[in-house]
């Protein structure tokens, strides 16, 4: 079985934009909004901050604290709207709970929406034209393109139907002339469905619960899952109790990781698979928007 490689497709994501930024006038400018302390936000925030410095991309972070109102929200986003050195603003999910998610994140302006969560942007997804796409199947993308993994006329089946992940990934598989199918936790005999896939893609987060009754042999195996392990028994069930012992969690994905090791054709490992790829995108998102703005 081969192992899909994040952090190569992620390094040569990042290779190809460094010539890109250097053509500019200017560097790419990202504004990063960070509400409050959730301590998953901010190891993300992190990581998208330092992303941005390897490469030269001027960030901002923006922390309001954890009472701000909708209205205080749309009045930063407004202000960073009409920057004109910041290219892309990124709202950090989930925001708390006295705020209107959507209306935030409709304020955007889409020439600037960095995660191509915008309706506008969704739509230009859905119709095939340029515009920023959601990073993780957008990186996902890149993968499949990376190993040469054929999409062309095979079957591929998406599990999970979130607006982040399932949705644009479908989508994304269908113009690269995929047969699609999108499961979801009404699906009847999901392991049935998944059986038909060449290509399985699970964003579901639910440690494991892709076992090798769900994958045909030789699939390519696509695991997007994030599920941090904190009982020891658990972490055990999944091969991974020398990481739980090391570090106190272990993180599995939506895919059984010893299960799959006799199934799969390709794999996407937890951690090191579709991880990686997600701020590559991110800044790939914010390269490609400061360029519409030369
Ligand atoms: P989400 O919004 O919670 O969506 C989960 C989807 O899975 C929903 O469509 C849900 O169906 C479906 N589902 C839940 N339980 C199911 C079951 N038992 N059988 C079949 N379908 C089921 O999650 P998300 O934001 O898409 O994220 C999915 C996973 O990917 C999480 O583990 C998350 O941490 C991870 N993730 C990773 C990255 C990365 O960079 N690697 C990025 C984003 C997300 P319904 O619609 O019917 O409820």
């Amino acid at each position: 079985m081969q192992i899909l490689d994040g952090a190569a497709v992620r390094a040569e994501i990042l290779a190809g934009l460094k010539p890109r930024i250097h053509k500019l006038d200017r560097p790419p400018g990202l504004a990063v909004v960070l509400v409050g302390h959730n301590p998953a936000s901010e190891i993300y925030v992190r990581g998208k901050i330092k992303a941005c410095a390897e490469l030269e991309i001027f960030s901002e972070k923006i922390t309001p604290p954890e009472s701000v109102s909708t209205d205080e929200l749309l009045a930063i986003i407004d202000d960073l709207n009409h920057r004109p050195e910041i290219d892309g603003i990124l709202v950090q999910m989930p925001l708390p709970r006295q705020v209107d998610s959507r209306r935030v994140l409709e304020a955007v302006a889409p020439d600037k929406d960095s995660d191509g969560f915008h309706p506008v942007n969704v739509g230009h997804l859905v119709a095939d034209r340029p515009a920023p796409r959601a990073c993780t199947p957008a990186g996902i993308m890149e993968m499949l393109k990376y190993y040469r993994v054929p999409i062309d006329g095979r079957k591929a089946v998406v599990v999970g139907r979130s607006d982040i992940v399932g949705k644009p990934m479908a989508i994304m598989l269908l113009h690269e002339n995929a047969t699609v199918t999108i499961c979801h936790s009404r699906t009847t005999d999901l392991a049935e469905e998944c059986r038909r896939a060449d290509i399985l893609v699970a964003a579901i987060g639910r440690a494991g619960l892709v076992t090798s009754d769900f994958i045909a042999p030789g699939a390519v195996v696509i695991d997007v899952g994030q599920n941090r392990i904190t009982d020891r028994a658990e972490a055990e069930k999944f091969g991974r109790a020398e990481e739980f012992d090391r570090k106190g969690y272990a993180l599995v994905g939506d895919v059984h990781p010893l299960e799959v090791m006799h199934a799969a054709g390709a794999y996407t490992p937890v951690p090191g698979g579709v991880g990686p790829l997600t701020i590559a995108m991110l800044m790939a998102n914010t390269v490609a928007l400061a360029e519409g703005h030369a």
